[in-house]
């Protein structure tokens, strides 16, 4: 059951989405080589305390970090390792959720690591545009998966591919509610959306092929063919007079 927020409740949800945005832009600085990701984690979980916010993710089915820092050809789920180091040439995926008065915001970005190589950088901004052509169709009496099918639509126009495996949710109380929020569909499919829905909108993009399968670990998600993949994340309202990018800074 979809969980509809009041103007309050968003209004409420603000604080917990922009402290997401605000530690996300952050963290971009300390993306270097040399850096490993615990470090980022551990900046993450730093931040979160000194602006009053809890972790989202830490203890969430087990999950033992604040931070999920995928590289190269993981897609999602990375765990922090003082062992993985950031060389030149990585691409890296961070997302981030926190907690605060009880309203989660979630949100995601992937960063290049010093020089990467353009078929590198050219996933990355393909991502981050087809997650903004995904919000643009955010409208009030607008069907679900027209969502998914502006984002498929545009990075499949350019060779690349989407995750099916792993999608977007409603977002509020709870990390993940419905409706879950696919990456691909058809337009005019699924529920119409109303004022009130949170939702988010997560692409996951494939340099390859779309298949993706869970190390051993049991949470990093990589792709098959072990090319790249980029991963962009928004927490959006939905309101009476459009959308709001809730953890947009
Ligand atoms: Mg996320
Ligand atoms: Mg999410």
């Amino acid at each position: 059951m979809v969980q509809l927020k009041s103007p309050t409740e968003i209004d409420q949800m603000r604080t917990a989405c922009k402290i997401v945005g605000q530690i996300l832009v952050e963290i971009e600085e300390l993306v270097k080589p040399g850096v490993s990701t615990a470090d980022l984690d551990l900046f993450c979980q730093t931040r979160t305390k000194e602006l009053g916010a809890k972790p989202a993710f830490k203890g969430y089915h087990g999950f033992p970090a604040t931070l999920c820092v995928s590289v190269n050809e993981e897609v999602v789920h990375g765990i922090p390792s003082k062992k993985r180091i950031l060389k030149s040439g990585d691409i890296v995926g961070c997302d981030f959720g926190v907690i605060y008065n009880g309203w989660y915001g979630d949100s995601a970005k992937t960063f290049r690591v010093g020089e990467v190589t353009d078929s590198a950088m050219k996933l990355i901004e393909a991502t981050r545009k087809s997650l903004y052509l995904g919000i643009e169709q955010c409208i009030v009496g607008s069907h679900l998966f027209n969502i998914g099918h502006a984002v498929q639509n545009y990075v499949e126009s350019l060779g690349y591919s989407v995750v099916r495996e792993f999608v977007g949710h409603g977002i509020g109380r709870s990390l993940h509610e419905d409706p879950q929020v696919p990456n691909f569909g058809a337009r005019g499919k699924g529920m119409l959306l109303k004022p009130g829905m949170v939702l988010a909108i997560e692409p996951m993009i494939n340099m390859g092929s779309p298949e993706v399968k869970v190390l051993s670990d049991g949470w990093t998600a990589v792709t098959v063919d072990r090319k790249y993949s980029a991963h962009f994340e928004h927490t959006v309202a939905i309101t009476e007079n459009g959308y709001e990018i809730l953890t947009q800074v």
